[in-house]
C-alpha cells in the first residue's frame, strides 16, 4: 500500500477545515494529488455535521486529535508517546477527557486497545466495532448507553444486534428473579 507522505497542509487530507465554528470544505480538495478523504474522515464529517445540527462548539484540540486519529487504524493506532508529542493536550489526562469528549458528545466510534497494538483509532468497518464493543462490555453497564448511541450513529445494523442483546439480557435476567 502506498504511504501519503504529503499530506494537505490545509485539511490534512481530512477535505474540511473548521473555522469560526463552522464547516469550511477545503479549497485544494480538487487540485491535482489532493487525497480523497478516507473512511474515518468520512465519519468525522458527519460527526461534525451533527455537532452543527446541535448548534454544539466544535472544541479546536477535539478536532485536532479526532482528525490525527483518522490517519491511524486498529493495526496501526496513535500511540501514547505520540500524543504527547503533539502538544494537543497538556497530559494524558486531558487526552483522555478528550477521548470522553469525542466518544459521548462527538458520537465518534474511537477505538482503544490496552494490549498491542496499543492505542487509538477511528473504527471503520463494523468487525473492528464488534470486537472493540466486547471488550468495553466488560466495563460497568452504564456505559453501554453511550456505546449504543455511536453504534446507532455510525454502525446502525450493529446497533440492531445489540439492542436484541440487551433486551435479551434483560428478559433473561427478569425471568430468573421470577424462577427465584
Ligand atoms: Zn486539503
Amino acid at each position: 500500500m502506498p504511504i501519503n507522505t504529503r499530506r494537505c497542509f490545509e485539511c490534512a487530507d481530512l477535505g474540511f477545515t473548521i473555522e469560526q465554528n463552522a464547516k469550511r470544505l477545503c479549497w485544494r480538495r480538487n487540485l491535482p494529488g489532493h487525497a480523497e478523504p478516507n473512511a474515518a474522515a468520512r465519519i468525522v464529517e458527519r460527526a461534525v455535521d451533527r455537532l452543527m445540527v446541535r448548534k454544539l462548539q466544535v472544541d479546536q484540540y477535539a478536532f485536532a486529535i479526532a482528525r490525527i486519529l483518522t490517519q491511524h487504524t486498529s493495526e496501526r493506532p496513535f500511540e501514547k508517546g505520540e500524543i504527547l508529542a503533539t502538544h494537543l493536550a497538556q497530559s494524558l489526562r486531558s487526552f483522555h477527557h478528550i477521548i470522553a469528549d469525542l466518544r459521548k458528545v462527538w458520537l465518534l466510534p474511537v477505538g482503544s486497545r490496552k494490549f498491542k497494538p496499543f492505542g487509538y483509532w477511528i473504527i471503520t468497518d463494523q468487525a473492528d466495532f464488534a470486537e472493540w464493543v466486547e471488550r468495553e462490555k466488560a466495563a460497568p453497564v452504564t456505559q453501554l448507553t453511550w456505546i449504543h448511541a455511536v453504534a446507532r450513529h455510525n454502525f446502525p445494523v450493529f446497533a440492531e444486534q445489540l439492542e436484541l442483546e440487551f433486551w435479551q439480557d434483560m428478559h433473561g435476567s427478569d425471568s430468573v428473579r421470577r424462577a427465584a
